[in-house]
């Protein structure tokens, strides 16, 4: 299978979500190729990189693609896909994707399945994904096309495959003059964390009982070199930003470290955490199911065994 990843840039770096599409395209290439799409201007060092995850990288580089516009997104990758024909084009889930890539399937007049978190292509296209808000998973069985597209949950597909690739000009130049044009890029406010490329969370539910316990949890983070993350709860309160939820109307995330804080480990919390190398959980109650998912639990106060986790810490690092 020839598996295309569209790789995503935004502010003119290269986001993660890129390396894990072709994860997921080195996963289910079988004895065809993992091929990365560049697209912008002056790309070379996201290519170079692409490379190292990627059995060939096609670089589509012009001054007009320097801004996202989604006419020129789609016009250029449909000259490739022309020529190329992918049997799997993979695009993120992220704001973007999910504006290009039905227009991109409707144009290739492929079948699209949008967030998926899992795919088989082993017998016939398997695509896996939430339904019902996230209470049911189901496969979707995709009817047989020349050509498939599929939008990836961002975080699922973390473990890395390397490859040797090489980077290959397109030599594709936008050929429409796009009804939209790029006006100006407004930034998100200084600070702000993206909890699924964390390497240690402490995350906090509604057992931290009130905004400001909040600082508990932010001083354990940063001791131990972490982000503050939180249930669903604690963002509905206001505790925290909506873009620290964890969980599966949040975000799916697998660092080093989890550690829960007054969480009770609800399904749709556990969705999007479960894949953490190592989980600890602090919850009073020992019936709590976040024990179910923790190589670690502590039955306990988190307001008790917090303060004498920073104290402890604070005394290691003198
Ligand atoms: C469609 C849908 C989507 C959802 N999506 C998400 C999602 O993305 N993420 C998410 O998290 N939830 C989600 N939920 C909500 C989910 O069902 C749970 O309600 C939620 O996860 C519970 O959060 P919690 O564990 O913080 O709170 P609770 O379930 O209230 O648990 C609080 C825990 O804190 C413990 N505790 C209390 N005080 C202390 C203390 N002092 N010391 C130690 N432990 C203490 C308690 O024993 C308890 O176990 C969703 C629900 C629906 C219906």
């Amino acid at each position: 299978m020839r598996v295309f990843a569209v790789a995503e840039i935004n502010f003119g770096e290269l986001d993660p979500v890129s390396v894990e599409l072709l994860n997921l395209a080195n996963t289910i290439k079988g004895d065809g190729s993992a091929e990365a799409v560049v697209i912008g201007s002056s790309i070379s060092s996201h290519a170079e990189k692409l490379a190292k995850y990627a059995d060939k990288v096609w670089k589509i580089e012009d001054a007009s693609l320097e801004n996202y516009n989604p006419e020129l997104y789609v016009d250029v990758l449909l000259q490739l896909f022309q020529k190329e024909k992918p049997d799997v084009v993979l695009i993120a889930n992220s704001s973007r994707g999910s504006e290009y890539a039905p227009l991109l399937a409707t144009k290739l007049n492929a079948p699209i399945v949008t967030d998926i978190v899992g795919l088989d292509v082993s017998d016939g296209v398997k695509a896996t994904r939430y339904i019902f808000q996230g209470k049911l998973l189901v496969d979707v069985l995709v009817k047989q096309a020349d050509t498939y597209v599929f939008t990836v949950r961002q975080g699922v597909f973390k473990e890395e495959k390397q490859a040797s690739g090489e980077v290959v000009d397109a030599g594709i130049k936008p050929s429409v003059t796009p009804k939209r044009e790029f006006s100006q890029i407004i930034e998100p406010e200084a600070g702000e964390v993206d909890i699924t490329q964390a390497d240690i969370i402490v995350s906090v539910g509604r057992g931290i009982e009130d905004a400001s316990n909040i600082e508990l949890a932010e001083e354990l983070a940063e001791l131990l070199g972490g982000v503050v993350a939180g249930s669903r709860p604690v963002i509905d309160n206001g505790w925290l930003p909506k873009d620290r939820q964890v969980g599966i109307s949040g975000k799916t995330v697998k660092p080093k470290l989890y550690l829960a804080l007054g969480i009770s480990g609800a399904f749709q919390h556990i969705m999007g955490m479960k894949d953490s190398e190592l989980i600890i959980a602090i919850n009073k109650d020992p019936e709590a199911p976040i024990f179910g998912v923790a190589q670690y639990g502590v039955v306990g106060d988190i307001f008790e065994v917090v303060p004498a986790l920073i104290d402890k810490l604070r005394e290691i690092k003198g």
